[in-house]
């Protein structure tokens, strides 16, 4: 079988340590800018940054209807912390009107922006992640949380009684940034995920 092409969209955010990460799981990793490079992918990473701005660059670069269009269709995808934001089906404290983030509903979750930023503005923790046979180190930076999870969405991680990584089918969320820890536990879930493997349901 040959290597899963997974792209990072590198429009805004910390695209490198997820290209390395991906690597490290046995990707075939790049970057996906343009429309061409999102058609090439078996899947996609949507890496933290900013997802006010992420949002309006998706719109400048068309990118966004196309992106909503293979999630539509089953495209595997992760985002981390601004890309589990993009990946909900609705953002709560979303920003500004006109310069809001807009939803791409990968996941039926509803996410709300900057939830932990409110009280602390970046902290870490080692955490339980469902699946993996020891704790992860979780690192939030002015992150997230999930408030609403649909019936077909798995819960893998809470930190501080609050939902912090979900699935559903082919789609992963955290809210925290494992690219930036040296372990790549969560991104070999997800590349094996693009494989077909590691479904819930079968194991
Ligand atoms: N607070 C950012 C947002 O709203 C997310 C922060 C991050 O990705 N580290 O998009």
């Amino acid at each position: 079988m040959r290597a899963p092409r997974v792209g990072v969209l590198a429009l805004q955010g910390d695209t490198r340590e997820h290209l390395a990460a991906l690597r490290a799981a046995g990707a075939e990793a790049s970057t996906v800018r343009r429309r061409s490079e999102l058609d090439a992918v078996d899947g996609l990473v949507i890496p933290g940054g900013e997802s006010t701005a992420m949002s309006h660059l998706l719109l400048d670069f068309d990118l966004l209807e196309p992106l909503r269009a293979r999630l539509a269709d089953g495209l595997p995808a992760y985002g981390a912390c601004a890309g589990m934001i993009l990946l909900a089906s609705e953002i709560l404290d979303a920003g500004a009107d006109g310069r809001a983030a807009l939803p791409l509903g990968g996941i039926d979750m509803t996410v709300r922006r900057n939830a932990f930023g409110r009280q602390v503005d970046s902290f870490e923790g080692d955490i339980p992640f469902e699946g993996l046979d020891s704790n992860v180190r979780a690192v939030f930076i002015r992150a997230p949380w999930v408030e609403r999870v649909g019936d077909d969405v798995q819960v893998l991680a809470r930190a501080a009684g609050h939902i912090v990584a979900v699935r559903q089918g082919a789609v992963l969320a955290t809210a925290f940034h494992p690219e930036v820890t040296g372990d790549h536990r969560v991104h070999q879930l997800f590349v094996d995920m693009v494989n077909g493997r590691g479904d819930p349901a079968a194991t």
